[in-house]
């Protein structure tokens, strides 16, 4: 089964429209003639519209850091799906750990906009992880099965051949702590188990699992040669051109 990488920079709450456009342009050039991977960014929502302009004519994707799951109405300040669309956006990362321990969103409002989006035709990343205390108390495969059958509930299997799956362990993300290549492998397979008991076993070894938590140019290749790892959410290394870049040609 070959799965198509893919790497991910989410920038968050970083950048103002004019810098997001340079880094989206940096990204184009950086990922021209690459055919056998895929390359997302995901600005903020003000910049969207213009990195997809700046990345137009490149196959860089873009995608927004949520979304809500009404076509519109009474939901201050949330955005929604054709709303995306109408940018050119065609993917949404959903559930990241800072959605879940930031803002307190839980597995069913993350089902709930996952289950939005797809009806919308967008492609979403749904991220799952367990926090440094639950991989301690030894609970990181009951969390990760929980966030996974939670946050596809609803999902039919010909609609799950569009999501991607990012295990971002919450410990790891912006801290500067990777998690090995042994463990990312193992929770990636376990992840791939979990889809097969909710799915079957050809649909689960499709599905794109993402590793997320401070992936660095110095951490890519490893991470990359594991065999569940099918690509990488990135963020404090997309922020600049030449890390993201570097991480964009793993080898
Ligand atoms: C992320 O934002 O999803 C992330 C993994 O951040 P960082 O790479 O900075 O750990």
């Amino acid at each position: 089964m070959t799965r198509t990488p893919l790497i991910a920079g989410n920038w968050k709450m970083h950048l103002t429209r004019p810098e997001a456009v340079e880094l989206a342009k940096a990204v184009a050039g950086a990922s021209k003639g690459l055919t056998d991977r895929e390359v997302m960014i995901a600005p903020a929502y003000l910049s969207l519209a213009a990195v997809k302009e700046a990345v137009t004519g490149s196959p860089v994707r873009v995608a927004a850091q949520n979304v809500a799951w009404e076509k519109q109405g009474a939901f201050t300040g949330e955005i929604s799906p054709p709303m995306l669309q109408d940018v050119g956006v065609d993917m949404v990362i959903l559930g990241h750990s800072e959605r879940r321990h930031v803002f307190g969103e839980k597995n069913a409002m993350i089902n709930q906009r996952l289950v939005g989006a797809l009806r919308f035709g967008l492609t979403p990343i749904l991220c799952v992880g367990e926090t440094l205390d639950e991989r301690e108390q030894g609970n990181t495969f009951k969390v990760v099965a929980e966030q996974l059958s939670q946050g596809l509930q609803d999902v039919q299997a010909e609609q799950m051949q569009q999501v991607v799956v990012a295990y971002e362990p919450v410990w790891a993300i912006g801290t500067g702590k990777t998690a090995t290549k042994e463990q990312a492998q193992e929770v990636h397979a376990f992840i791939r188990t979990a889809l097969e008991d909710l799915y079957k076993k050809t649909l689960a070894d499709s599905v794109r699992i993402l590793y997320g938590g401070s992936v660095k140019p110095e951490n890519i290749d490893s991470l990359m040669a594991q065999a569940d790892v099918d690509g990488a959410l990135v963020g404090g290394a997309a922020l600049q051109a030449e890390s993201f870049a570097r991480i964009i040609n793993f080898t």
